[in-house]
């Protein structure tokens, strides 16, 4: 009897729902899901911090995943074009699809770099919304959760207050973590460095450091003899400070590289889960700054 007079003021009462069914594409947006929706979520990630997030298998498992989800959140601007549509398709699920309330492509929240002026496909795998791989700025993380609290809301409107009230928290811990990484990294402004991908190119722009090139000849392509050997010359004339490479890319160029140089190289983790240190979103930029860092005791 006292089960039954509860069931009806459930459905009478604002529905929340049991927990909303987060399918990320990338672990760091899984992370911040539970960041913000702590137990009304359940979050799902289809990729690991080791395997390239441009190429991944539509396996059938992602495909009974997106099937159940409430909504899903990923990078964009192209990054999962190689699997994310097909999955789309055959999860059939009209709640999360691109322009319903359960889509959600971070990248549309920020500024976006390396936006090309002409796509030419023959420079590689250019993505033409601009660099999809926002995550290793923090301030993006900081728009992109403004953004998943409002839809988490929107979506769940019985939790709604608390979803404000987390995404509240979370800016105000994120601001003060951030100030901190500023302060700890400033010697990194103006130091030179060489990236196996354009996977860190935010990162990059947002502690000021210098670029000076690529391992990959181009973007999506992987570093030949030819190309290293170039590089190799390069940093005789003009050293770097370090070469740094993800947690994803086979690091044989890196430290080949590093042997060949002196310089050495700094396997950086590309999102949560990529370092011990990266459990969550703050241990993953504590662990950035610290790697970024090392090179220069
Ligand atoms: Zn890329």
């Amino acid at each position: 009897m006292k089960t039954a007079f509860s069931l009806l003021l459930l459905l009478f009462c604002a529905p929340a729902l049991a927990a909303v069914n987060v399918f990320a594409c990338e672990p760091e947006w899984a992370a911040l899901a539970r960041e913000i929706g702590g137990d009304k979520v359940k979050t799902f990630a289809a990729t690991t911090a080791f395997q390239d997030p441009h190429h991944i298998e539509a396996r059938p498992s992602l495909i009974a995943r997106i099937r159940n989800a409430d909504l899903l959140i990923c990078s964009g601007s192209e990054l999962e074009i190689g699997w994310l549509p097909l999955l789309l398709t055959q999860g059939g699920n009209d709640r999360i699809q691109p322009g319903s309330p359960g889509y959600l492509e971070a990248s549309q929240y920020v500024i976006k770099l390396e936006v090309p002026r002409v796509v030419d496909r023959s420079l590689g795998d250019v993505h033409p919304g601009g660099n999809p791989h926002i995550q290793t700025d923090p301030r993006n993380i900081a728009r992109v959760a403004a953004a998943l609290g409002e839809r988490l809301a929107a979506l769940d409107p019985g939790n709604a207050a608390l979803y404000r009230q987390k995404e509240n928290e979370f800016q105000g811990r994120w601001q003060a973590a951030i100030a901190r990484w500023q302060s700890q990294a400033a010697r990194l402004k103006g130091v030179p460095l060489l990236e196996h991908h354009k996977g860190f190119t935010y990162l990059i722009a947002w502690l000021g450091m210098r670029e000076v090139g690529d391992l990959e000849p181009k973007p999506g392509v992987p570093p030949t003899t030819e190309h290293l050997a170039e590089l190799v010359e390069q940093m005789q004339r003009a050293p770097a400070k370090m070469i740094v490479y993800s947690s994803y890319d086979d690091p044989r160029a890196a430290e080949f590289l590093a042997k060949r140089t002196g310089i050495p190289a700094v396997m950086l983790p590309f999102t949560v889960g990529g370092s011990d240190r990266a459990k969550d979103l703050f241990g993953y930029f504590d662990d950035l700054v610290a790697r970024l860092l090392a090179p220069l005791q």
